[in-house]
Order: C-alpha cells, then structure tokens, then sequence
C-alpha cells in the first residue's frame, strides 16, 4: 500500500486517506473574465504531465482535510517529498527519492 506523509498531521496514511487535486503551482489570472479563450483553455486544461519529476496538490480528505503539496515521481510512482499549501516550490529534492520526506 503506498503511504503519503500529510505535512499537517505529520505522519504517513495509506493513499486511501487521500485525493489527489491536480497540478500545483498553477498561477489563476487575476482577471479570469478578461482572459482570452485560447489563454483560459491553457490555464484551465493544459497541464505539464511529465515523465518524472511532478508537483501536485493533495487533500488529506479522510484525515485532517487540508491541501498540501507533493512532489511525485510519476515514472516510480513514489513521493519524493510533501510540504504545506502555499509554501514554495522546493529549490532542492532530496537526492534519493525514496527518502519521502515533510518541509
Ligand atoms: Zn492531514
């Protein structure tokens, strides 16, 4: 069973404890309604979707029920790190992703 460490509650839960909510750092405009169709259709349905290294956002739904962040490996399909919502991109991982590790 894969385990996902929630920043919050500071320990590992079984991924069933959890929903996973698309890519992270997805910048919304702040004037959505000006925006132009074909630059809403890149915020709204355009996603990196790389092989490898991915930052997404998770929900402790059946737990504390808070968004954090993840940093994945899609290729692994392991965590490689998690750190509270609105805290930044991590400029450094961890060199061996099977380390999981909170900020
Ligand atoms: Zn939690």
């Amino acid at each position: 069973m894969l385990l996902i460490r929630c920043p919050y509650c500071e320990e590992e839960r079984p991924e069933l404890e959890f929903r996973n909510a698309g890519e992270a750092h997805v910048a919304r405009s702040a004037n959505i309604a000006g925006e132009s169709d074909d630059d809403f259709e890149k915020f709204f349905f355009i996603r990196s979707n790389p092989k490898g290294i991915i930052y997404e956002r998770w929900r402790h739904i059946h737990g504390c029920a808070r968004f954090f962040n993840a940093v994945r490996d899609t290729v692994t399909d392991k965590f490689i790190m998690t750190y509270k919502a609105g805290e930044p991109k991590p400029s450094k991982l961890p060199k061996n992703s099977n380390d999981v590790v909170s900020k």
